[in-house]
């Protein structure tokens, strides 16, 4: 049911999504990182690290920034951005903006 992303298209989010819930935000601070859905702690991740997870949804804020991510990150920003527009990447790129 799900479509397949693009090949070599990945997650550039710099911050990991939480490794327990997959799709939690990270916060980070004096060095643990803090999963603000399910509370996971866990030592930082590096600082700048991508996600790196095959991307398959576009975001468009409201600003009109686009960037693609994974499914973790997608209903990350659901829940984050407010008024963000978010597509489900089709496989003929038709939506996608490179
Ligand atoms: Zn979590
Ligand atoms: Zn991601």
């Amino acid at each position: 049911m799900s479509v397949e992303p693009p090949s070599g298209i990945t997650c550039a989010v710099p911050w990991p999504a939480c490794a327990n819930c997959r799709v939690g935000l990270v916060s980070s601070s004096g060095g643990t990182d803090t999963c603000l859905r399910c509370g996971r702690q866990s030592p930082s991740a590096p600082r700048g690290a991508l996600c790196g997870q095959p991307a398959t949804h576009m975001i468009i804020d409201r600003q009109g920034d686009s960037g693609l991510v994974c499914d973790a990150h997608a209903a990350v920003a659901e829940t984050l951005l407010q008024g963000a527009q978010i597509r489900k990447l089709s496989i003929d790129r038709k939506e996608i903006d490179l």
